[in-house]
């Protein structure tokens, strides 16, 4: 069982109060994981860990800013006190504002890469000296498919965040190897989250037709991917990508996906 090797150990889901972080977190919570839930606002963290524990298990909120070290040094500590270590970092927090190149400033630029990628470095870093005391140390980062792999108008920083993670990722993995730690990357699709409910249904139906298993992903989908890539099981699969889309990518045009 995968679950099982996960019972115990310390986790941190950074972008964890809500959306498909707190799927992550609660994945782990169910699977017996000690869990740190990490946002900006402590009070959706707060409530996220309320919520997450309602039938028992294990985590509790820190407030962080994934662009600032320091804050991430802190979080690290405070995981590392609280919960006996850290064993499993999931690098998920993230930000996708949309602006087409003729209208994005530098800074937009500048803040969408610096939560995104230079956020990943930042975490992994600031968990780096804890993650190397455990017996099995993962990091999950929270990629996507656009970028690496699609394309949407509005998200050329988003896209070149989301492939610079993987960039970062391959090369992590060659220099964790030594210390026994694995970097991997689940790359969703389109998950449902809350911020996707304001949306209306016939928007989301219209997304979902384009997808060959017609539903978007849920945030658990992602978590179980997470779970996967954290277990023990996953031992030998490092600098390694997951797509979790439903099949969103598969189809070479319209003309594929007619008569499903
Ligand atoms: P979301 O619902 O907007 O949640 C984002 C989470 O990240 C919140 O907990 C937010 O809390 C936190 N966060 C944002 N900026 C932060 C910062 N600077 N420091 C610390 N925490 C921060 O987003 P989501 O849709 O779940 O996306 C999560 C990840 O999945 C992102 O990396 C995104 O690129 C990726 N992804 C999402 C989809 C999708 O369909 N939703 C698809 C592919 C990939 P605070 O605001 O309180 O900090």
């Amino acid at each position: 069982m995968l679950a099982s090797s996960i019972k115990g150990k310390s986790v941190i889901v950074t972008g964890s109060s809500k959306g498909i972080g707190k799927g992550i977190a609660r994945v782990f919570v169910r699977a017996g994981a000690k869990v740190l839930v990490v946002a900006r606002d402590i009070k959706a963290a707060e409530a996220a860990v309320k919520e997450l524990t309602r039938e028992g298990g294990t985590a509790s909120a820190f407030a962080a800013d994934v662009t600032r070290y320091p804050d991430l040094q802190a979080m690290a500590k405070i995981a590392a006190d609280r919960h006996g270590g850290i064993d499993v970092l999931c690098a998920n927090a993230g930000i996708f504002p949309q602006a087409r190149i003729v209208d994005m400033s530098p800074e937009d630029w500048d803040n969408v890469l610096g939560t995104n990628l230079k956020g990943t470095f930042l975490s992994v870093k600031a968990c780096l000296p804890y993650l190397q005391k455990s017996k099995a140390g993962r990091v999950v980062l929270t990629s996507s498919i656009t970028g690496p792999i699609t394309g949407f108008p509005g998200w050329t920083h988003y896209g070149a965040s989301k492939s610079g993670q993987l960039g970062f990722m391959r090369t992590a993995a060659i220099e964790l190897a030594k210390h026994g730690i694995t970097v991997n990357a689940v790359m969703p699709g389109n998950i449902k989250t809350e911020g996707l409910d304001g949306l209306g249904q016939d928007y989301l139906a219209t997304m979902a037709a384009s997808i060959p298993l017609k539903r978007l992903g849920s945030v658990d989908d992602i978590g179980h991917a997470a779970l996967f890539l954290a277990s023990t099981e996953a031992g030998y699969i490092t600098g390694q990508t997951l797509v979790v889309d439903g099949g969103q990518i598969l189809p070479e045009s319209l003309e594929a996906l007619k008569d499903l």
